[in-house]
C-alpha cells in the first residue's frame, strides 16, 4: 500500500511566471502525493542549485525540462519500490544519487522528497503536519508579514528587502491573520495620504520609493497605530545584506559603511523602533560582524540567518560555535532534501536557537511550509503579505488547521517558542 509506484514530474508556473517543478508520486495502495518547489531570488552563495535549462529560446532560459526529465528517468527509477513511509531512506537515496543536488537539480530532489512525504500522508489518511510531527504538532506560528518591499524584490529604491509586521500579542493565529490584514490595509490608506504608490512587489507588499530605510519603519508604526495595534505588533527586518555588500563595503541609503558602522546602524534601528527579529543584517561571509551585532542586541532582538545559514547544518554550526545568530531562517528549497531540513531545525533547538519556517520570493499554491511550520511547532513563519493568493494559501492552509485542532491548538505569540 505504502511502496512508490509511480513518479512523475511536469513543468508547472510559479508566481513571477517562470516555469518550476511539480513532482507527483503514487503509490501501491493508489495514494497521490503532489509537490511544487519555490524559487528564490535573492539567494545563499551556499545554496542547492536549481537546475535551469538555460536555453534562451524558452522562457528566457528559465525552463526546468531537464529537472523535470531527471524525476522521470532517474530519481523515479531509483525510488519506485521503497517504502514511502521511510522518509529518511528516500532522502538518503536522494542524496546518495547526486549529494550536493547540483547535477539532477535541488529543484528535482525537493520536489521528489516533499511529493513522497505528501504521498505517505494521503496513504495514511493523515494531514501533513499531523504525519510529519506526531501527536504533539498543535503550535501555530506567528505569521511574520512583509507588508514593505524592497530590495530585489521590488522595483523600487528602497534598500532593505523586507519590512515586516509580527503580531505577538495576538491570541491566536486567525487573530494575528486579521491584525495583520487591517494593517496592510492600513498601510494602504497611509501610503495613499502621502502621495505615495500602492503597487505591490514580488511577496505582495506595497513597494512605493521612499526616503530610507526610516521612513518605511515610521510608515509601518503609523500603519500599525492607525489599525489600533500599538504596542501589540512588532516589527521585523530582513535586510538581504548579501545584495547591499559590494568590494567589502555595506551600500545603503547612499552610504558606504565598512561592517563596524554597519553593525552600528542596525543597533540603532533596532533601538529607534519596536523591532523584533532581524534578519541577514550582515553579508553571509561578514562572520565576526554577525558576533558582534549578536553579542550587542541578541539578548533583545532576534538575529537571524538565512543567506548565512542557507538551512545547512554545517553552516549552522559554525554560527553556534561563533555564536553568530539566535535563530535560523527555514528554507527547505536551500538544501533540497524534507530530512535535511528537519535535521537543520533540530540542531538549531538543540543549541538554543530559534527557527522560522519560510516561503521564496518565487512561490505556487503548494502549502508544505504551512504544515511544517505546524509539524515542527517552531512558532514562527515568514510567507509574505496578504496579497498575492501564492501567500495567502500558506496562511489559508493555516487557517483551516487551526480550526481542525480546536481547543488543542496552541499559539505562542510573546512567549519564547
Ligand atoms: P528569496 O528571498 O526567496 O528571493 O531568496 C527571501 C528571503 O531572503 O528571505
Ligand atoms: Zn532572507
Amino acid at each position: 500500500m505504502l511502496q512508490i509506484v509511480r513518479v512523475h514530474a511536469r513543468e508547472v508556473l510559479d508566481s513571477r511566471g517562470f516555469p518550476t517543478v511539480e513532482v507527483e508520486v503514487t503509490l501501491s495502495g493508489g495514494a497521490v502525493g503532489r509537490s511544487i518547489v519555490p524559487s528564490g531570488k535573492s539567494k545563499g552563495g551556499g545554496e542547492a542549485r536549481e537546475l535551469r535549462d538555460g536555453d534562451e529560446a524558452r522562457y528566457r532560459g528559465a525552463g526546468v525540462l531537464a529537472a523535470v526529465r531527471n524525476v522521470r528517468e532517474v530519481i523515479g527509477p531509483a525510488l519506485r519500490g521503497l517504502s514511502a513511509v521511510d522518509q529518511s531512506s528516500i532522502d538518503r537515496r536522494l542524496i546518495e544519487l547526486d549529494p550536493d543536488k547540483a547535477t539532477l537539480g535541488a529543484n528535482a530532489v525537493l520536489g521528489a522528497s516533499l511529493a513522497v512525504a505528501r504521498a505517505a500522508a494521503a496513504a495514511l489518511g493523515l494531514p501533513l503536519y499531523r504525519y510529519l510531527g506526531g501527536a504533539q504538532a498543535r503550535t501555530l506560528p506567528v505569521p511574520m508579514m512583509n507588508l514593505l518591499n524592497g530590495g530585489q524584490h521590488a522595483d523600487n529604491n528602497v534598500d532593505v528587502q523586507e519590512f515586516m509586521v509580527v503580531p505577538l500579542g495576538a491570541p491566536s493565529f486567525a487573530e494575528a491573520l486579521r491584525w495583520g490584514c487591517e494593517i496592510h490595509h492600513a498601510l494602504g490608506d497611509v501610503l495613499r495620504g502621502h502621495g505615495l504608490s500602492r503597487s505591490v512587489g514580488d511577496e505582495g507588499g506595497f513597494a512605493p520609493d521612499l526616503d530610507g530605510d526610516e521612513m518605511a519603519l515610521e510608515l509601518l508604526e503609523q500603519a500599525i497605530e492607525q489599525a489600533g495595534y500599538t504596542d501589540r505588533v512588532a516589527l521585523a527586518l530582513d535586510v538581504a545584506a548579501n545584495d547591499l555588500w559590494r568590494r567589502g563595503r555595506y551600500e545603503i541609503g547612499g552610504r558606504r559603511m565598512g561592517s563596524d558602522h554597519m553593525v552600528e546602524y542596525i543597533q540603532g534601528l533596532v533601538n529607534a523602533f519596536p523591532i523584533c527579529s532581524v534578519e541577514d543584517p550582515l553579508f553571509e561571509e561578514d562572520w565576526a560582524a554577525w558576533s558582534e551585532l549578536r553579542k550587542r542586541v541578541g539578548d533583545r532582538v532576534e538575529v537571524v540567518g538565512d543567506d548565512l545559514f542557507v538551512t545547512s547544518t554545517s553552516r549552522l554550526a559554525r554560527g553556534i560555535a561563533e555564536r553568530a545568530a539566535t535563530s535560523i531562517l527555514v528554507k527547505p528549497n536551500q538544501v533540497g532534501t524534507l530530512s535535511e531540513t528537519l535535521d537543520a531545525i533540530d540542531l538549531a533547538r538543540g543549541a538554543g536557537l530559534g527557527a522560522i519556517v519560510s516561503h521564496r520570493s518565487g512561490e505556487t499554491e503548494d502549502t508544505t511550509i504551512a504544515d511544517l511550520a505546524v509539524a515542527t511547532g517552531v512558532g514562527r513563519i515568514k510567507a509574505g503579505a496578504p496579497c498575492r493568493s501564492e501567500r495567502v494559501a500558506k496562511y489559508n492552509r493555516l487557517l483551516r488547521i487551526e480550526e481542525e485542532l480546536g481547543a488543542g491548538a496552541r499559539f505562542v505569540g510573546r512567549a519564547p517558542a
